[in-house]
């Protein structure tokens, strides 16, 4: 089995990879950076994998368009002096100092962050995601009460569980628990995109996948939900490495 194989769709010629896997169906994944691969049977020909691809070229060719439209991923942080750290939609800059006890705060334009002479870059490091951190929760915890309050013709009367947690593509999610899930980068986000994405986990106990009648849903609580995506991603990049 080679490891690659392309199709022309139309007048675009994909590319694509071959991934022999343990499973009956195969799989298609198109990844930010514009690559597809497949997750094939090992029965499967090399005739069926590139049929398969080109049956489902369109959609390929709708996920590359919409991942090249994204802002490329920046790259993780590096925890030094000048660094931009953007949080609730403004531009700050890290700014490291070396006191007598150690501490984070806003000031002005920076975040300033105070280190002991003794530390090293892992306690700047702990200290700004702390921070970060702390404040992603205070700002979920209010924004997840007023946003639920705002959705009470929804049928949700009780403030879901929530948690927070690093995820390498997505801002949001919900579990089949019905816990909602958020991403604590999204505390760089300008307020009313933070709570779009809550909004859309909201409506996801109602809806739990992502048919037309979730967005039916989505698109009466938050009519101009489009738009704040698009304010979202242009606003803030998500770090694809942590
Ligand atoms: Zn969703």
């Amino acid at each position: 089995m080679p490891a690659r194989g392309s199709v022309h769709y139309g007048t675009t010629r994909i590319d694509y990879s071959i991934r022999p896997a343990t499973r009956k169906t195969l799989a298609i994944h198109v990844f930010p950076d514009g690559t597809v691969v497949t997750d094939t049977p090992r029965t499967a020909t090399v005739d069926e994998i590139a049929a398969k691809v080109k049956s489902r070229g369109a959609w390929v060719l709708k996920q590359q368009r919409i991942f090249a439209a994204y802002p490329p991923a920046i790259p993780a942080r590096r925890y030094v002096s000048g660094e931009e750290v953007r949080y609730l939609g403004r531009q700050y800059r890290l700014k490291l100092l070396v006191g007598h006890e150690r501490s984070a705060k806003l000031k002005g334009a920076h975040l300033e962050v105070t280190l002991l002479a003794q530390d090293g870059a892992d306690v700047a490091k702990k200290l700004v995601d702390a921070w970060l951190r702390d404040r992603a929760d205070a700002i979920f915890h209010s924004l997840v009460g007023s946003c639920l309050e705002r959705t009470s013709g929804m049928g949700v009367k009780t403030v879901p569980e929530w948690r927070m947690l690093r995820m390498r593509k997505r801002w949001g999610s919900c579990t089949n628990s019905g816990t909602i899930i958020l991403n604590p980068e999204l505390v760089a986000a300008p307020k009313d995109c933070i709570e779009y994405v809550i909004f859309h986990e909201l409506c996801h106990l109602r809806v739990r996948n992502h048919s037309a009648a979730f967005y039916r849903l989505l698109s009466r609580v938050v009519p101009k939900w489009e738009h704040l995506r698009m304010k979202l991603n242009r606003a803030v990049e998500l770090r694809l490495e942590y």
